[in-house]
């Protein structure tokens, strides 16, 4: 059963499907997995190949955080629904790509407790999510010509739908990734960087010199009804630009799309103490640095007065958090401010 893989680094996984072989596949990408109730198990993570012609290779991922569904559901359904000789070129297809995760409807994973787009490029010899990482550093990003990573705000935020632009040094590449941002076609792109962490899926696959296409959909745990349709076919979209799906024509609705980034650390209001958070404004909301963004009140220590946050950047508030207790340190809000630079 299945073909060994020979990664530049040694690795125990393998896979149920030729990866490079043409014709559709779907199977598994098994990762050899040994806890208390299973000696010589695997952990599954499903994978499909589409693969018909000469084309470009485009990985498709989604459930790197498991509590993020529209992607997963979109990706799944290419899986099923589309026949290889639509296909000009090669689709990998990966929906679930941190399965303990995504099994849990968690962000993180149920196994060993880690965030599985802050583990690579991973370690073939660490734990399961860093071995999955290691997996797609070593065997999934190097064939590939572009990657597509979606995500939603998940349990904790509610993000407005757009589609995410991983900085890149390599100017030409970065317009090469904002092009099939635009051919995704969300209400917003937004430059995001993480505040320069290398450790995430969409970093490494930038560093991997492919185009780079990120989203964040709706959030809150939810599967959004918009944000589900912008996501079903802006992926269509994208390939169809890449030129992977040349029967299908791109569909534009957003000929204005607003370009944003998270300007640094000052796109987020943190929480400052125990309690319960107020915010003020709606997402999409134009704000302002210093104004009132919300406060956190402590319904337990009723004489206490709550305590004002603000915003530290002009822009627009791109996401407010779900749950309403909060903890010092919690991401409150996020504001995304216009982008100037290379567009
Ligand atoms: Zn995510």
């Amino acid at each position: 059963m299945g073909r060994r893989i020979t990664g530049p680094r040694a690795s125990t996984a393998f896979t149920t499907i030729d990866i490079d072989k043409p014709g559709k596949q779907n199977g598994f990408v098994m990762i050899p997995h040994s806890p208390h109730d299973d000696a010589w198990g695997v952990t599954r993570i499903p994978i499909g190949v589409i693969s018909n012609g000469k084309g470009p290779t485009v990985i498709l991922e989604g459930g790197n955080h498991g509590d993020e569904y529209e992607g997963p559901i979109a990706i799944a359904e290419l899986m099923r629904d589309l026949p290889a000789d639509q296909v000009e070129g090669r689709l990998i297809l990966m929906p679930s790509v941190n399965v303990p995760a995504a099994v849990a409807g968690q962000r993180t994973s149920t196994v060993d407790g880690l965030n599985f787009n802050r583990t690579f490029p991973g370690d073939p010899r660490g734990t399961m999510t860093q071995q999955i990482s290691a997996f797609m550093s070593d065997d999934i990003l190097p064939r590939g010509d572009a990657f597509i990573d979606l995500h939603s705000g998940g349990s904790s935020l509610d993000i407005l739908p757009s589609s995410v632009v991983e900085p890149a040094d390599d100017a030409e590449l970065e317009r090469k990734s904002i092009a099939a941002n635009r051919a995704f076609d969300a209400p917003a792109i937004v430059v995001i960087s993480n505040l320069g962490d290398t450790r995430t899926a969409t970093a490494s696959a930038i560093a991997s010199g492919l185009i780079t296409v990120g989203t964040e959909m709706g959030g809150c745990g939810t599967v959004s009804i918009e944000a589900l349709e912008i996501c079903r076919r802006g992926v269509r979209n994208v390939l169809s630009h890449l030129g992977v799906l040349p029967g299908h024509t791109i569909e534009i609705r957003h000929e204005n799309q607003k370009v944003l980034e998270l300007p640094g650390s000052k796109a987020f209001v943190y929480a400052t103490m125990d309690g319960v958070f107020e915010g003020f404004h709606q997402k999409g909301r134009e704000v302002r640095a210093g104004e009132e963004a919300g406060r956190i009140h402590c319904p337990w220590d009723p004489t206490r007065p709550p305590e004002t946050l603000t915003y530290q950047a002009d822009g627009i508030l791109y996401g407010r958090r779900q749950p309403g207790r909060v903890k010092p340190g919690n991401c409150c809000l996020v504001v995304a401010a216009p982008y100037q630079e290379k567009i």
